[in-house]
């Protein structure tokens, strides 16, 4: 990495000037989810000028609304998308093993026989697994990594997952796959690795037009309209891409999780997989993350109509889940254990069929003018649309750049398990900043209080919320409560921590 990685207002204005009074860049992205950063960093890392630019905050759109896996395909593989599943199990080990280790760890899933899953069912699933370790070992991906799946016994499955039906239980089956610390930071993480390389990130910049050469933009926050020129033009704005290139059509379709105490299912150290009854290939997941909560999903429901800036969780989502879950487990949830949900809409390509059956396949597409529109897909393959953009790109717009480098380019805070372990800094900070932890921590300077929870049961501390407004271009509450850290994830955790959140931006603002 080259320059400096650090967001923050200042450089937001200064290089918007820039750009408003005539700069001309190489590459203009719209859309700062995991794909757009992604191309960002794509393009600069080969030597590209670039602007990037959001409508509303870096990850906003439906990259920070996932199941937060790296996916190893297994599901593709089941449908015979052989290549699909391939291109996902090899880039969920650039990201576990060379680009971002620290945000990237393995995850046990558990799948318990019950009686709900019949031997047939079981030994279709243990098949599967054993196919998706071969796609591991085809992808490069070391054992060490993930290891191998195997059959447990009960006691075993009632170890990792407390909560789960004794009543005839059978034993499980245990797979491996990837896990994000969060799907947000990865965004912020590409981002601010972009911006070392010179791109210009331009949070609150919507793209109102766009034409081959350039966009027509407002600064959300000044309401100020300008015209950014550059030699070529990339789409990344994800469900709402047709609303910006005409004949761009996609079918999204509505994915809820809800979120609930780790203790509600006795503290489980894997995921767990419960069949979905009458489906032989759909499955609720409750996924446990570090700081004692469970994500549990997901749904998948067409939308018709306008795309919302915010979907919205419908009742009925969370009753299914909690429905599906309870098939499984002893101890009962109730809609009492929900302590928060959330939607995302899945930007997915048109086809035949109902939404769960359509394809993750990706597609990049050239309007008549040369903007280049890149569409589908899913998180875990971020990187490689970026480069299928940024290839398109150069190819149509006949750009000088260097080959793609970014399945060896690791993100702000990558390093080695090994080293991050012995960093001097909290688990906590390793766990989302890596390298950085020790730098977030010394945000806090002599004020102690700053390296405390902002509230009674919030692990976030402030020194997080100042290091997010000083390096990670977080300008409002809504971008440190929502965005930055997760706490809008549980209401409670937002409202306790807004006070704090809104003191620091604020003297943040006298400071610049
Ligand atoms: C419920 C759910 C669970 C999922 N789970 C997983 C998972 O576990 N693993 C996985 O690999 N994939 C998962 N996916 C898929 C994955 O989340 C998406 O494919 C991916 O996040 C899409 O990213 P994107 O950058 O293309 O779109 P987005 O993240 O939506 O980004 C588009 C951006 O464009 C901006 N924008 C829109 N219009 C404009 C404009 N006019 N001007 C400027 N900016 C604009 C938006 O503000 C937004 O930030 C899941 C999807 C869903 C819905």
């Amino acid at each position: 990495m080259t320059g400096d990685a650090s967001l923050n207002a200042a450089r937001r204005a200064r290089e918007l000037a820039a750009l408003a009074a005539g700069e001309v860049v190489d590459v203009l992205v719209v859309g700062l989810g995991v794909t757009g950063a992604g191309v960002a960093l794509d393009a600069a890392s080969r030597g590209l000028s670039v602007a990037a630019l959001d409508a509303h905050d870096l990850a906003f759109g439906t990259s920070r609304w996932s199941s937060k896996l790296v996916h190893g395909g297994l599901r593709y593989l089941a449908r015979g998308e052989v290549g699909i599943a391939y291109e996902s199990a090899r880039e969920r080990g650039i990201l576990l093993t060379r680009t971002a280790p620290h945000l990237t760890r393995p995850l046990p899933f558990v799948l318990p026989l019950t009686p709900a899953v019949p031997p047939r069912q079981a030994a279709l699933a243990a098949a599967g697994s054993r196919a998706g370790d071969l796609l591991r070992l085809t992808a490069g991906t070391p054992r060490q990594t993930l290891p191998s799946p195997r059959r447990l016994t009960p006691a075993e499955t009632r170890h990792l997952v407390p909560g789960v039906r004794a009543g005839g239980l059978r034993g499980g089956l245990l797979h491996w796959d990837g896990q994000l610390e969060d799907d947000a930071r990865l965004v912020i993480a590409l981002a601010r690795t972009a911006a070392a390389h010179g791109a210009r990130i331009l949070p609150r910049c919507r793209a109102e037009e766009l034409v081959g050469d350039g966009a027509l933009v407002t600064d959300t926050l000044t309401g100020e309209r300008f015209t950014i020129r550059a030699r070529a033009v990339i789409n990344a704005t994800g469900v709402w891409a047709g609303q910006l290139v005409p004949g761009v059509t996609l079918r999204p379709s509505q994915g809820t999780h809800v979120v609930l105490p780790a203790t509600a299912l006795g503290g489980p150290a894997a995921a767990l997989t419960a069949p979905v009854p009458g489906e032989h290939d759909r499955f609720v997941f409750a996924l446990p993350q570090p700081d004692g909560l469970v994500y549990a999903g997901l749904t998948d429901e067409p939308v018709d109509g306008p795309v919302p800036d915010v979907p919205r969780p419908t009742e009925a989502e969370i009753g299914f889940l909690l429905d599906v879950l309870n098939l499984v487990l002893d101890t009962g949830l109730s809609r009492a254990d929900v302590l928060g949900a959330f939607a995302g809409l899945r930007p997915l390509l048109p086809g035949g069929g109902r939404t769960a059956d359509l394809s993750r396949r990706h597609a990049v597409l050239t309007s008549p003018d040369g903007v280049v529109t890149v569409v589908g897909g899913k998180l875990t393959t971020y990187r490689r649309m970026a480069e299928d953009a940024v290839d398109t790109a150069i190819r149509e717009r006949g750009l000088a750049a260097g080959p793609c480098r970014t399945t060896r380019l690791p993100l702000v805070g990558a390093a080695p398990p090994a080293q991050l372990a012995a960093l001097p800094a909290p688990r906590r900070l390793v766990r989302r900043y890596g390298l950085e932890a020790p730098m977030v921590a010394a945000e806090a300077g002599d004020d102690p209080d700053l390296l405390a929870p902002v509230a009674p049961g919030v692990p976030v501390t402030g020194a997080e919320l100042l290091w997010a407004i000083r390096h990670e271009g977080a300008l409002t509450e809504d971008d440190l409560l929502d965005r930055r850290t997760r706490l809008g994830l549980v209401p409670a955790h937002r409202e306790a921590a807004l006070p704090m959140a809104r003191a620091l931006l604020a003297a943040q603002a006298q400071a610049f």
